[in-house]
């Protein structure tokens, strides 16, 4: 048995500070006390919820049902569009890519792919990240804020509006666009909990992931929540000083650390984790790597997911030859470990890991 330490208050990085915060933050319990608080029903609250979920519209005077009076109360004091659309691009397999453009002028990116179980939004949690993994884009420009839960739901809203024009549905969320959601924690929980609402977009927990590179305060924290929501924790080498070079909060919370939390994490939850584990060549990419994971992880419930280092412009990974790839997936099948490779799509479009977004803020600094 695993026992939690105790309780680690880490500070939030910062919010936005905006006079009017947007409305996608609000959960249906406070759309409903906001109602009460103005002196309305408490009903008002669940039609403003089906408003902005159901119906999708994209201003306040389109809910009609609301007296006017509070419509433009509402319109006073809260935000309906975050998000511009500054690129839509879309590629020969139907993966989508937005960049939008937030009300303080950064830019953050949303991937749609289209699975053929469905269609499955890449959402991001912060403007930048401050992890510094040694290969990843999304952290070469550092973290600049934190995503407000609102910013987080309407990448999922705007999403949901461009399928309703051929009838589909965002029938899954990955939150693993830029950002390290656990360090968004707070608001991450607060969009889970809109998306995954019955009365609204009714995403089911299943249908959503999340993904740590492993801050383990909130590990046991996530372990403790009442949610049903599949876990996948970025690992990509089973050796602490492999791992350190490839991510340096490893020096934080080290690999027995992590396992520690991710036993807990079983033990209390008793769910599946998946293990994301990037093959860079010539650095982990070794029988011998596999089957030190396959002991490192031999007593967890779990998946691993091999992903193929995608090129970065500024990092001077190399890929995994696809020889390695099969015998590195070979071995930890041996060893008994349940491993897949990950499928790449959108190759065409930059949709991979913050290409986009680190794409566009160098043109825009050329310019
Ligand atoms: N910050 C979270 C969410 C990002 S998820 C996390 O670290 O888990 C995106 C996944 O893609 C992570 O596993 C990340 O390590 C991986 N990744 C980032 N850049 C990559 C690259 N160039 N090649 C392969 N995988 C990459």
């Amino acid at each position: 048995m695993i026992e939690r330490p105790p309780k680690k208050e880490i500070k939030n990085f910062k919010l936005p500070e905006f006079d009017q915060p947007s409305i996608y933050s609000l959960s249906q319990e406070e759309l409903r006390a906001l109602a009460v608080e103005w002196g309305e029903a408490e009903y008002r609250g669940d039609q403003i919820f089906e408003w902005l979920y159901v119906h999708r519209v994209n201003q306040f005077d389109e809910m009609l049902n609301l007296p006017k009076s509070f419509r433009e109360k509402l319109a006073g004091s809260y935000n309906m569009d975050s998000l511009e659309t500054v690129v839509r691009q879309e590629s020969k397999d139907g993966t989508m890519k937005f960049l939008f453009r937030l009300r303080d002028g950064y830019t953050i990116e949303t991937v749609l792919m289209r699975h053929d179980y469905g269609n499955s939004v890449c959402v991001t949690t912060q403007v930048g990240c401050r992890i510094g993994c040694s290969f990843c884009a999304s952290t070469l420009g550092g973290l600049k804020r934190n995503l407000e839960a609102g910013e987080i739901v309407s990448q999922i809203v705007q999403i949901q509006k461009a399928l309703d024009e051929t009838d589909e549905r965002v029938s899954s969320i990955v939150i693993m666009g830029i950002g390290e959601p656990f360090e968004n924690y707070n608001q991450m929980m607060k969009f889970i909990r809109v998306v995954n609402h019955d009365d609204g977009l009714n995403i089911g927990a299943r249908h959503i992931t999340v993904s740590t590179s492993g801050i383990v305060p909130r590990i046991y924290d996530f372990a403790e929540e009442d949610i049903q929501i599949n876990f996948a924790v970025s690992l990509h080498a089973a050796d602490n000083d492999i791992r350190t070079n490839l991510m340096p909060i490893n020096k934080a919370y080290d690999i027995d650390k992590l396992m520690d939390s991710l036993k807990y994490y079983q033990q209390k939850t008793n769910r599946r984790i998946s293990f994301e584990y990037g093959l860079f060549g010539g650095v982990n990419d070794q029988p011998e790597h596999a089957r030190e994971l396959s002991e490192l992880i031999k007593d967890l419930k779990c998946h691993v997911n091999l992903i193929p280092v995608n090129h970065v412009p500024e990092r001077n990974y190399v890929r995994t030859t696809r020889d390695d790839i099969f015998e590195f997936l070979e071995t930890l099948n041996e060893c008994g470990v349940n491993a897949t490779v990950r499928r790449e799509q959108g190759t065409d479009i930059d949709a991979a890991c913050g290409q986009l977004r680190a794409k566009e803020s160098k043109e825009e600094t050329e310019e």
